[in-house]
């Protein structure tokens, strides 16, 4: 059957979105009023929407498609598995192919130690197992108290009740009466919002240390984990000083604190190294990948665990009661194999760590300049630029004022998707973008700071 092309215009599918489809973080009264944004197709680093509009896409979507768009190699050898083995499961004692082989590339690509992988859905559903995980492991260890984790301010761990407890933007919790107990938060690495008059290297070690007081105040018998992002994603891109993770590692490792690090946004390839950990230097006992792991073309997400965590659950000598229909799904883990060798076939991840990534940030660097622009800082193929009301101070403008949402719709109405986090733009292009591109990217940006410090009358 062919849809009519009535039926196919902009307007009659705003009208039937905004009556059936309720949309994730969406204000749905604004929504029905403006009519949602229709995307039809994309190819490379470019979206085009139903009125032919192109869009250069500076977010790899949310983060994620990090081999780029129209990969013909991906959708071939997904239809080979739809055809060959659509689906089964992985419960019981049973396995099949693609997992197998997904399971022995990522235990080659993770840091040193991580050799043992299981699978969910989202990166929500793989740091709620891992909340799971961290009971189970401390009950094992005959440790049954230790089980409260330590998460930061402004960090996004995912929306279920747990992983949306676990993040740490306040906006998060009211609306669902979260967190749940057994969560804090502490204060995080956020230099330019909160250094004050530190330098960044003595303000890394102060927010670490705010771990190690909140593990003391509860009493370490108590702390079973530390979650967070190597940089803290949609709370800003917020770049630890280097300072931060060694001092993470020695207080984790002092109090037996397991320490949990969600590579959802920075995994495969995105700070330059397969994973931010290697980038940060942190040795986490459990990984949450996502995301990158299939550049988003199919969903799945996988939790790597390593050394005496790994080692205690294979020895548990009993089974374990957790898992998903669809933790390790044929089609989607034939997908996140070949997604994994494109990145290495086209050197992906040493670009990003290399010639790309220094070009990205380098030019990027040039806006700092600007009268709007506080910061801009990144690291490989992942960037943030500080919209402040007065440089000197580092004051940022009354929230109220949507600085940074105006930005981006200058962006969208410019061709460009560049996101706010409150006043922070965030970009994170594919990491198969070309120097001709980032120049592209980086003049509609400068762009759109220009109409936006207009608008505001500066
Ligand atoms: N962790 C991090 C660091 C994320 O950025 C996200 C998603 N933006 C999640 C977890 C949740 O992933 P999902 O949306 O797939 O549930």
């Amino acid at each position: 059957m062919t849809a009519s092309p009535v039926r196919n215009s902009t307007a009659a599918l705003q009208a039937a979105d905004a009556r059936h489809h309720l949309h994730p973080f969406t204000d749905h009264a604004g929504l029905a009023a403006k009519g949602a944004r229709v995307v039809t197709r994309a190819e490379g680093v470019r979206l085009w929407d139903s009125e032919g509009k192109s869009l250069l896409d500076g977010m790899s979507g949310l983060w994620c498609v990090n081999v780029g768009y129209g990969r013909a190699d991906l959708a071939e050898v997904a239809k080979r598995q739809l055809l060959e083995l659509p689906y089964y499961n992985t419960f019981f004692q049973t396995t099949h192919p693609p997992v197998v082989a997904l399971s022995e590339k990522l235990a080659s690509i993770a840091p040193a130690g991580m050799d043992l992988v299981t699978f969910a859905g989202s990166g929500s559903e793989a740091n709620d197992s891992i909340a799971k995980l961290v009971r189970y492991f401390w009950n094992l260890q005959g440790k049954p108290r230790k089980k409260t984790i330590i998460s930061r301010n402004y960090a996004y761990h995912g929306v279920t009740m747990q992983a949306a407890s676990l993040s740490g933007l306040t906006a998060m919790h009211p609306q669902f009466d979260l967190p749940l107990p057994g969560v804090v938060h502490v204060e995080a690495p956020y230099w330019y919002a909160h250094g004050g008059d530190l330098s960044p290297d003595e303000f890394g070690l102060k927010a670490a240390r705010a771990v190690e007081r909140k593990i003391l105040e509860l009493g370490p018998e108590t702390v079973g984990a530390f979650i967070g992002e190597p940089i803290q994603g949609a709370g800003g891109v917020i770049i630890p000083p280097a300072t931060y993770w060694p001092e993470i590692m020695r207080i984790c490792r002092q109090y037996d604190v397991l320490v949990i690090a969600d590579e959802v946004i920075c995994g495969f390839g995105r700070t330059g190294n397969w994973f931010g950990s290697q980038t940060f230097g942190i040795q986490p006992d459990f990984m949450t990948m996502a995301k990158g792991l299939t550049s988003g073309y199919i969903p799945m997400a996988g939790i790597m665990m390593g050394g005496r965590v790994a080692e205690t659950f294979r020895s548990a000598g009993e089974e374990i009661v957790h898992g998903f229909t669809y933790s390790g799904h044929p089609v989607a883990a034939a997908v996140a194999v070949r997604n994994i060798e494109i990145m290495e076939e086209e050197s992906l991840v040493a670009k990003a760590g290399g010639e790309i990534g220094a070009y990205f940030q380098d030019q990027l660097r040039g806006l700092a300049d600007h009268r709007l622009v506080g910061e801009v800082r990144g690291v490989g193929m992942i960037a943030a630029i500080e919209l402040v009301e007065h440089k000197p101070s580092r004051a940022f403008f009354d929230p109220k004022r949507n600085v940074g949402t105006q930005c981006r719709n200058h962006c969208f109405a410019n061709g460009l998707v560049m996101r706010a986090c409150r006043d922070v733009m965030v970009l994170a292009p594919p990491l198969s973008i070309s120097k001709t591109e980032i120049d592209e990217l980086v003049g509609l940006a400068a762009q759109c700071i220009e109409l936006t410090a207009r608008d505001l009358g500066r």
